[in-house]
């Protein structure tokens, strides 16, 4: 069974300390210059001082089918487990926020905001997907899953050894 297909059973993945250092340590291996912590969300936060990767210590992943979706319509047409994808979603926010002014990262914010912590309604996740500030990081995904695949298989490995569902 592939980490994928156990992701459609499972919707709730931990994001364990041990777990978490070793992702630091993929992070910081492969020329990455923020760093993993803890967060309320899996989001991706800069400031002046340090830009990071905020993972959860349980992250609920039901709406991944539909990030899915999402990414399969961009183009993408591997089969990296979900968890893997959401990470490096992060990680593209890291590679692409640069490119954005205030402004438009306000937008995507405050569009992200309104999206209630339980909505299951699959129309706003896809408009809020579609904003500029997220589908830089989804191309970005999409193009360093494709440049990449060694890199990529072994980030998915570092989650089948050491991650967690419930
Ligand atoms: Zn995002």
């Amino acid at each position: 069974m592939t980490l994928f297909q156990m992701d459609k059973d499972v919707m709730i993945y931990k994001f364990t300390p041990k777990l978490n250092r070793k992702l630091r340590k993929w992070i910081r291996d492969n020329g990455f210059f923020c760093t993993l912590r803890y967060g309320i969300n899996l989001s991706y936060q800069v400031d002046t001082e340090d830009a990071a990767v905020l993972v959860p210590h349980e992250f609920d992943l039901s709406k991944d089918e539909w990030f899915h979706e999402h990414l399969s319509e961009l183009g993408y047409c591997g089969e990296y487990a979900s968890i893997v994808l959401d990470v490096l979603h992060e990680l593209g926010h890291d590679q692409t926020m640069h490119l954005f002014s205030g402004v438009e990262i306000e937008y995507s914010h405050l569009l992200k905001d309104m999206i209630p912590p339980q909505c299951c309604d699959r129309d706003r996740y896809m408009q809020y997907w579609n904003t500029p500030i997220e589908h830089a990081a989804n191309l970005w995904l999409i193009m360093y899953v494709k440049l990449f695949p060694r890199k990529v298989s072994e980030l998915e490995e570092i989650f089948t050894k050491y991650g967690e569902d419930v």
